[in-house]
This record gives C-alpha cells, sequence and structure tokens, in this order.
C-alpha cells in the first residue's frame, strides 16, 4: 500500500502549492524529510540529524515511539471521531490523568486543537470570571499566533499583526543576564520584577484586568528561568487584585522542565494552565486549557460561549492517554529533569568555560539556552529581530551543526538545546561534541 515519492515530487508539490508559516513564500526551499525514529530524523539523501530541536519544541517523547503508534492505530480502528457534546472514554480519561498530574484544584480540562487556542480560550475565561478585559503579559513571549494570543506575544511576530486585539499590556518580566531593572543578582531581579509589575497593575487600574499570562518557563525568547520568589510573587499580586493567573505551559509542560507542569518546580498554583506540543508531543494535534474549581464553576449555570469542533477529539485523546502513560511506565520526566542535572547542564557549562563567544548558558530538563555574544560587554552575536545579512553569524553557526548532523533551534542570538525528553546520556553528549565544534564559528566574530 505504501507509496514512496520521490525527493523531487515533494520538492515540486511543496515549492508549487505549500503555503509555509512565517515565511516570504519566494525566499524559501524546505527540506524534504523522509523519515524518523527516536532522537532522530533523515532526509531524502539519507542523512541523519540528530534532533536537539524536538521540531518545535514539542516531541517530547521522540520520533515515531511505537507504543503511541499502536495506541492511535488501535483508537482509530475503533472510533476516529465523535462530536464535542458526546462523552467519549479517551476524552474522559485524558481529562482525568491530566487533572491528576495537575496542581491541586484545576480539575477540569477544556481541549483544544493547539497552543493558540488554548490561550485564547483561558483568556476569554478569565475575562467572563472576572467581569474585566485586561490581559497582561511579557515582553519576551510568545502565545500563539490567533488573534489574541499573537497580540499577548511579546516578540516581533505580533508587530506585523497589529492591531488585532484590545486589552493586552505588555510589562517586563524578570531575565537577570541583560536585567530590564539594573538588578545585580537573582534575588533583586525578582524583587524589581514583582515592583514594576506591580505597579503596571496600579497605573492600568486593577480593576480592569482579567488575567496575567506568563510562560512559566519563557521558551522560544530564551529559556528564562523565573528567578526564586517570582513566581509565588506573581500568585500573591493575582490574589491581591482579584486577577487571573494563566500559566502558559504550552512549551514548558508535559516533561520539558523535568516536571508534568513546569510551574510544580516552583511549588505555585495558577488558576489556569495551558498546554499542547509535549501532551502527546503532537503525534495529532492538541491542546487545552486545566481549570481551577473556581473558575469552572462560573460555568455551571451559565454557558460557556466557545467551542471547537475538534474539541477532545478521540484520536488526540487516545494518544495524550497512551503519551502519559508512556512518560510513567518510562519514567520519562525522571529522565529529563536528570540528563539536564547530569548531562547537559554540566556539558554547557563546559562550553562555556572553553567557548569565549558563550555568554550564558541556562534551563533545565531538557530545555537550554545558550546565549552568544560578540564581547565581554555581552553584545548579543547578532542584533535583536536579525533578519538577512544581520543573522549571518547565527546562520552559520546553525549551518555548522547542520553539516555535522546536528539540527539545532536557533532564535536571534540563541541556540537552544531542547531534544526530546527521551534522548539517551550517550546522544546528547554526541550533540554536544557538535556544538562544541560549531561555537568555534561564533568565537570568530568575538573581538576582546
Ligand atoms: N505558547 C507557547 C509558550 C508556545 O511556545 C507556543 C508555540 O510555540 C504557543 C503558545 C502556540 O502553540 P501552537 O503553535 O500550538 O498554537
Amino acid at each position: 500500500m505504501s507509496s514512496v515519492t520521490s525527493e523531487e515530487q515533494v520538492r515540486a508539490d511543496d515549492r508549487a502549492h505549500v503555503f509555509h508559516s512565517w515565511s516570504a513564500q519566494g525566499l524559501i526551499n524546505p527540506l524534504p524529510i523522509e523519515k524518523a525514529e527516536g532522537s532522530y530524523f533523515w532526509d531524502y539523501s539519507g542523512k541523519k540529524y540528530l534532533d536537539f530541536s524536538s521540531q518545535l519544541v514539542n516531541i517530547n517523547i521522540g520520533h515515531q515511539h511505537p507504543r503511541l503508534i499502536a495506541a492511535i492505530q488501535e483508537q482509530a480502528a475503533r472510533l476516529c471521531t465523535i462530536q464535542p457534546a458526546f462523552a467519549n472514554d479517551k476524552r474522559g480519561e485524558a481529562a482525568r490523568m491530566i487533572a491528576e498530574v495537575a496542581p491541586e484544584g484545576l480539575n477540569k480540562v477544556f481541549f483544544t486543537n493547539g497552543g493558540a487556542e488554548a490561550n485564547e480560550n483561558a483568556i476569554r475565561m478569565a475575562r467572563l470570571h472576572t467581569g474585566r478585559h485586561k490581559v497582561l503579559s511579557t515582553y519576551r513571549s510568545y502565545h500563539g499566533s490567533t488573534a489574541t494570543a499573537i497580540t499577548a506575544t511579546g516578540d516581533p511576530r505580533r508587530w506585523p499583526n497589529e492591531p488585532v486585539a484590545v486589552g493586552v499590556v505588555h510589562f517586563w518580566g524578570p531575565y537577570p543576564y541583560r536585567s530590564p531593572f539594573f538588578a545585580e543578582d537573582e534575588s533583586q531581579e525578582s524583587e524589581r520584577a514583582l515592583r514594576h509589575l506591580r505597579d503596571t497593575i496600579v497605573f492600568e487600574g486593577p480593576g480592569t484586568i482579567a488575567a496575567i499570562l506568563l510562560e512559566t518557563v519563557v521558551g522560544t525568547n530564551g529559556i528564562l528561568v523565573p528567578p526564586p520568589g517570582y513566581l509565588a510573587g506573581v500568585r500573591a499580586i493575582c490574589d491581591e487584585f482579584g486577577i487571573v493567573f494563566i500559566a502558559d505551559e504550552v512549551m514548558a509542560g508535559f516533561g520539558r522542565c523535568g516536571e508534568w507542569f513546569a510551574i510544580d518546580k516552583w511549588g505555585v498554583t495558577p488558576d489556569l494552565i495551558t498546554f499542547a506540543k509535549g501532551v502527546n508531543s503532537g503525534y495529532l494535534p492538541l491542546g487545552g486549557v486545566v481549570i481551577s474549581d473556581e473558575i469552572a464553576a462560573t460555568f455551571d449555570e451559565r454557558p460557556f460561549p466557545g467551542g471547537l469542533t475538534y474539541s477532545g477529539h478521540p484520536l488526540a485523546c487516545a494518544s495524550a492517554v497512551a503519551s502519559m502513560q508512556i512518560f510513567k511506565e518510562e519514567g520519562i520526566i525522571e529522565h529529563a529533569r536528570a540528563l539536564g542535572e547530569d548531562v547537559i547542564g554540566p556539558g554547557l557549562a563546559r562550553l562555556k568555560e572553553k567557548h569565549p563567544s558563550v555568554g550564558e548558558v541556562r534551563g533545565l530538563g531538557v530545555f537550554w539556552a545558550i546565549e552568544l555574544v560578540r564581547d565581554a560587554a555581552r553584545t548579543p552575536l547578532v542584533p535583536f529581530n536579525a533578519a538577512g545579512a544581520a543573522a549571518g553569524p547565527m546562520n552559520e553557526v546553525a549551518n555548522a551543526c547542520k553539516e555535522r548532523g546536528l539540527w539545532p533551534f536557533t532564535h536571534f542570538n540563541r541556540v537552544h538545546v531542547v531534544p526530546p525528553c527521551t534522548t539517551s546520556a550517550d546522544e546528547v553528549r554526541d550533540g554536544l561534541t557538535i556544538l562544541d565544534e560549531a561555537l568555534t564559528v561564533a568565537d570568530g566574530f568575538y573581538t576582546s
């Protein structure tokens, strides 16, 4: 039954008919991929790449996990789809299993097709629950590309989309390496970031603010791990002003940070958690919102005015159930945590010692960034939002990785080390060896 399409045909169909995300269509030449397995994928020439990007930081369980494939096949044979108004075994089981690993008091799940829709619906819930309209989110964030989610985003992807949604206000989150608050250590950073957030709320009008939307650990915009006390401080501010705390765990959740939910690391309970990606590693599109009992109760007697034809799709939910079972039985969360502590963290620290272009390494679990600089003053290797020739040095670093069989995740002046949670310690070491070689390219731009 299987039909093998030639590389030329894949390229031809793609160039003629596929309209790609985020791209000038005439300036791209997407690499055709033939197959994938575990931590690797292959192009049509047979070249093998170690996937240090987990695609878009979503293949947490690795490529083509046989048990996950079997669970999808089994469900497909039994019931491919049923609309959201019916009760369905896999939908219910997935929701129960997610609630079981979520912080105490978050017991219901609204399913979506991905992360942007999850944030969109979390904001809708917060607005209806509070009767207020504003949403606060940080600069240096990404929340998705639908209307409110892209407006909440704090990176340049928002700019060409404006004006889209109303009522979004941005503020600065903590970033000790380039402190917006001129802080000298993490505790100052945390304290000053909280003061800035509180001031923003006071001057925006607390009675107008429905929600604070935060990536628990900022992902694409830098793997910014919150300093001690920050998330607890945000929780306290939300309580003080009756604001809903939405933790965006689309990228940080489901093993990425060595926890089910990243926020578990800080023992803080938000009101809503948005998820997608790692919940089923994107084997099928799935996302959602985990909802506190209090917010869920708002919609006990009053209808929730939102829905999606594929909300709680049985195939996607069956894959989430199987994925969570595999995570538990194969100790994947613990493995991801140990990889961060024992292999990636120490390995990156060694790279920092060796390469002057490495300004900082930071992260946890399988969620790490290498921040590249040009000099001791921390000038970024490429400027913020660099494109075209200005992005050249980063492209050279990325190409040096790809030539050696490593597929990196790069963003502005950073290389993110974000392999699947299932990657072995030896595979990680192989990847770090390639990175070590590629970083000599970045060192070439360093001036002391
Ligand atoms: N939130 C975060 C933190 C993300 O990283 C992403 C995607 O990268 C999204 C939301 C949007 O998710 P999706 O692309 O599934 O809509």
